[in-house]
């Protein structure tokens, strides 16, 4: 272990754990794994993407795509809200730009990470399981349809649409559509990750360490760009795995020692009706109750602007979680409506001249209600992270290649496990390492 990259470390027990494509201690902790890299001052390496930064990636070698977020300055947004230093992280489509994200959100920089520490450090056959409301199932299809590498996607029936790629090769691509909502999508892939003679690797979620470094380039290039650590961090979350990996990231920036000592005070944002997190963040519980901080949550999700945020189960309360990340670093929580999103979207897009996500609109939001309520000051230098856009300016120059499902399941009743794991075994098969 002397000689590894990095090793993992449970945040309950601090024991070292070498990766074996581990996702939880092995002591059955209920806490997230959090990578310790060897090298403490990071290398920009150039040419590589979002692999400039592989130091801090839980992999051995790159991928040769180009996705990567940038950082610049804000002339137009900035001085319509009055801040001096407002910096921008947009990962997305932007030519203009040098932004080249063609799934359009920051969950592309957790696919090619979570491909390759599959393939390098699982033991068994390569494929892996997503679930998602769309764009993290999509940024897994884009690489797959890109480098080839498998993957079986599940996702809510009524969020089909935006599965879609930008190159049409489809064959790694084994997309199932569930009659349900996202957290059905979860529950059924569970269930499909458990057929053994399958062995199919359940990606993790949060507690993918690959997923949480790979969105951590945000806040690594962001550093390189402004060349010091913001005094405020604003993001729209779901499940807020991206915020947890920006926490992360800043804290392994102030140990490289050249951006700053002070950790940015971390803002977070959810879309109201549905908002469990801030919900239980205002009572200042460290646990969500659904009787109260979920209430009608069904009916809730379908009147939000930004469903991709509509996650049942975020890790709040889970060690190294979203509770502890605010604890830590003086953070602080919104709950934006729909009308307040459209307002936010329509200004920025008009000074900036890009198009957003939903969800990045509700961080656009929360970021207007922080300068009106003067929580953020005129001189602070703030990161607003855009982990969406360009989605209309794509398809200026893409077409996009929607993927045909392969297979439709119901949510409720019994699984037709039996009839699964006859179609993917096949399809399985077909990719073994
Ligand atoms: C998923 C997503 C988010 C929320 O990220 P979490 O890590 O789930 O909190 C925000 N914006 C966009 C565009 C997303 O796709
Ligand atoms: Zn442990």
């Amino acid at each position: 272990m002397k000689n590894a990259k990095y090793h993992l470390r449970c945040l309950e027990c601090g024991q070292s754990i070498p990766d074996r494509y581990t996702n939880t201690c092995p002591e059955g902790h209920d806490s997230l794994l959090r990578t310790a890299y060897e090298t403490k001052r990071i290398r920009r390496l150039s040419g590589y993407g979002m692999f400039n930064y592989i130091d801090w990636l839980p992999v051995e070698e790159p991928l040769p795509i180009n996705a990567s977020p940038i950082t610049y300055k804000s002339e137009d947004f900035g001085t319509e809200l009055g801040l001096k230093n407002l910096y921008i992280s947009f990962s997305g489509y932007w030519p203009e730009k040098s932004v080249f994200m063609k799934t359009c959100t920051f969950k592309e920089l957790e696919a090619p990470p979570t491909f390759l520490r599959a393939k390098e450090k699982a033991s068994s056959r390569n494929v892996l399981v997503v679930s998602s409301a769309g764009n993290t199932s999509r940024a897994f299809a884009e690489v797959s349809s890109l480098t080839g590498m498998p993957v079986v996607a599940i996702v809510p029936k009524s969020c089909i649409h935006r599965m879609w790629t930008s190159t049409g090769n489809h064959d790694g691509i084994f997309l199932i559509s569930v009659d349900g909502d996202y957290s059905d999508a979860i529950a059924i892939s569970k269930e499909i990750a458990k057929i053994d003679t399958l062995e199919l690797i359940e990606e993790g979620g949060v507690r993918n360490v690959a997923r949480r470094d790979g969105m951590g380039v945000v806040e690594v290039e962001a550093a390189f760009s402004m060349k010091v650590l913001p005094d405020y961090y604003f993001q729209a979350v779901g499940s807020g795995t991206g915020a947890i990996a920006a926490w992360e990231t800043f804290t392994r920036l102030i140990e490289d020692g050249r951006f700053g000592r002070e950790l940015p005070g971390i803002v977070i944002s959810q879309n109201l009706p549905f908002a469990p997190m801030f919900s239980a963040w205002q009572a200042c519980r460290a646990e969500i109750i659904a009787d109260k901080d979920m209430r009608n949550a069904e009916e809730a999700i379908k009147k939000m602007y930004a469903d991709v945020l509509s996650t049942r189960n975020p890790p709040y309360s889970i060690k190294g979680g979203v509770y502890d990340m605010l604890a830590n670093s003086n953070g602080k929580m919104y709950g934006v409506t729909n009308e307040e999103c459209r307002i936010a979207e329509k200004l920025f897009e008009s000074e900036e001249g890009i198009d957003l996500v939903s969800a990045a609109s509700v961080a656009v939001a929360s970021l207007i209600k922080a300068v009106d309520e003067g929580f953020v000051k005129n001189e602070d230098k703030i990161l607003l992270n855009i982990t969406g856009g360009g989605y209309k300016r794509l398809r200026e120059d893409y077409k996009m290649y929607g993927i045909e499902e392969r297979m439709e399941l119901k949510s409720s009743g019994q699984l037709p496990l039996d009839e699964v794991e006859i179609e993917l075994k096949e399809f399985v098969t077909g990719f073994m390492k």
